[in-house]
């Protein structure tokens, strides 16, 4: 379980939560809202680990019974609470939160409730949920997780404390795949790029084998699109065409590639490159296209992003994209 030094970023969310901790102003019920993938969880696992640590201070100490406990996911004082249904319910709320908080603590000074995906609660869970936040034992403090601020109900959200989680700065992230996750900097890189910040994304591409494979494609696809047949291209399309739910992906990673050509041609430098793994192919590719004709490529991969949320016909939108690339 993560403590508040592993968390990537969001330093300004980690001072304000040690604050109330160190000034004792620590409040019952807090809402994390950011999208998934944004660290919402490892903060609100870092935040109620402090909060149980035996040593009282603003950092979890790590070694103490209540950590080891936290650390292997059996503290009595920290609840998480379980969805089984599409939707969070009034009985999992009474069950797994209400009546519960009205029992004191075991062994710490607070009781924490995590309540992820708050977003599932029903009306009338959130209504349960209420009157216990509106008047909660003292030792109680209530870490909602949500993507959707408005699906929780103006009453809810006045009693808590909303705190926002924007993506974090790439580089920092990048940073964070190579020392802690051991990653080589290419992947690092490579996966810090296509996260837009959110480290949930960043880890799951980089140590994902789809992933992988999908970078691969596409790589075959840049790399040997000049040499490809008309049969070769058709294959190509439906390749990308099946893989509907990471097509938007896909088309990211070859926009970076060409935008790296663009960036390599304009400054014959190969120190900035995305795919430093890749700098000959992306050299040759300088060569050989205008800098008008790359920036047609990007433009055209940026639109057909966009173009995919409407009903658009894939494999034809495919087939144009790579026979635009193909031409000189
Ligand atoms: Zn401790």
């Amino acid at each position: 379980m993560a403590s508040f030094r592993d968390i990537v970023g969001h330093e300004q969310i980690i001072r304000q939560l040690q604050n109330g901790i160190r000034q004792k102003k620590v409040s019952h019920a807090y809402l994390f809202c950011g999208e998934t993938g944004s660290g919402k969880r490892l903060m609100a696992d870092a935040f109620a680990k402090t909060l149980l640590c035996e040593a009282g201070g603003i950092e979890a100490c790590g070694t103490c019974k209540s950590c080891k406990q936290a650390e292997s996911g059996n503290q009595p004082d920290l609840r998480a609470v379980v969805r089984e249904k599409a939707s969070l319910g009034v009985s999992e709320i009474r069950e797994q939160v209400t009546s519960d908080a009205q029992i004191k603590p075991y062994s710490s000074a607070y009781k924490v409730y995590i309540i992820d995906e708050a977003d599932k609660l029903t009306e009338e869970a959130q209504n349960a949920l209420l009157k216990t936040i509106e008047e909660p034992p003292e030792y109680a403090v209530f870490l909602l997780l949500a993507t959707k601020r408005e699906a929780l109900l103006p009453t809810v959200l006045s009693r808590c404390v909303t705190i926002s989680f924007y993506p974090v700065e790439t580089g920092k992230i990048r940073k964070f795949l190579m020392e802690k996750r051991k990653l080589p900097d290419y992947v690092a890189q490579n996966a810090a790029a296509f996260s837009g910040g959110l480290i949930g994304r960043a880890i799951l591409f980089a140590e994902s084998e789809d992933f992988f494979n999908l970078r691969q494609d596409v790589l075959t696809l840049v790399k040997n699109i000049d040499a490809f047949s008309m049969a070769e291209i058709t294959e190509q399309v439906k390749k990308f065409a099946a893989q509907k739910e990471i097509l938007s992906d896909a088309l990211n990673m070859m926009a970076l590639w060409y935008r790296d050509v663009l960036l390599y041609k304009a400054t014959r430098n190969v120190n900035f490159l995305l795919y430093s793994d890749e700098s000959e192919a992306i050299m040759a590719r300088a060569e050989k296209q205008s800098y008008e004709k790359l920036q047609g490529v990007v433009d055209r991969m940026e639109q057909l992003k966009q173009r995919l949320k409407a009903n658009v016909n894939t494999e034809m939108a495919l087939e144009l994209l790579f026979l635009f690339m193909k031409e000189d």
